[in-house]
């Protein structure tokens, strides 16, 4: 899947990941357009593939980002509140910001400082980004994110970049009646995808995904 989607621009990448039904839906389109991933790879950023951010962190595929936009879609409405846990390079927070614009908030939580930087940093090299930030549509946090982040709930939507050792009911709690979180669970030696959907009433349900591969949401480093 990789090799067929990788791109010698951000344009051709966006491109192929539609064109393998990778991307489905327009407006996931449209915003992974507008959000050029070279402000946020320090290495080959049109590869569709993880790559190096340092402090044992990777900027995920961007097949993976696209699976998680298109999951997360149905609740990212102007708006919306959403969290992106385990931001990272900042690259999903801001394709999540631009999903919920106008008046929508993304709130990027790190747990260690110099990735927070990092996700201010890159954001501040378009003026998308720089746009965001200062209107307060997209910050970034440092917090223990298996927490969640408790000031700016309930939350429409949850992105969680890291693999978890369970369903952290902080996130769960968090989630908006409706809402829908997307993170890796650790089973074993395997990762799973699940599709967590809090219903109207208050019911959640939870959908077994695809076989993955996260770096684990943990303790912070002491460094
Ligand atoms: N979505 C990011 C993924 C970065 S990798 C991107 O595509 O760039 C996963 C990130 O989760 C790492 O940056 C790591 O530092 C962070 N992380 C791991 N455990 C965490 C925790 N408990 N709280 C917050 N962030 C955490």
């Amino acid at each position: 899947m990789a090799w067929r989607c990788s791109g010698p621009t951000n344009e051709a990448l966006i491109e192929n990941l539609t064109r393998n039904n990778l991307i489905t839906q327009p407006r996931v389109q449209r915003a992974m357009l507008l959000v050029d991933r070279a402000h946020y790879s320090p290495s080959a950023p049109y590869e569709d593939s993880p790559q190096p951010l340092g402090h044992r962190a990777t900027i995920s595929a961007p097949h993976m980002h696209a699976a998680a936009c298109e999951a997360l879609l149905p609740f990212l409405h102007p708006g919306a509140r959403v969290l992106d846990i385990g931001s990272g390079s900042g690259y999903l927070t801001h394709v999540l910001a631009e999903l919920v614009r106008p008046g929508g908030r993304v709130v990027g939580v790190e747990h260690i400082e110099a990735l927070v930087e990092m996700g201010v940093r890159n954001s501040g090299k378009s003026v998308e980004g720089r746009e965001l930030v200062e209107g307060g549509g997209m910050r970034f946090v440092r917090g223990d994110g298996r927490l969640g982040w408790e000031g700016e709930g309930p939350y429409d939507a949850i992105h969680v970049g890291a693999a978890a050792k369970g369903f952290h009911q902080a996130l769960i709690d968090q989630l908006r009646a409706p809402g829908r979180l997307f993170m890796p669970v650790e089973e074993g030696h395997m990762q799973h995808i699940y599709v967590i959907d809090k219903k109207e009433d208050g019911t959640v349900t939870r959908t077994k995904e695809m076989c993955v591969r996260y770096v684990p949401l943990t303790d912070a480093p002491t460094e």
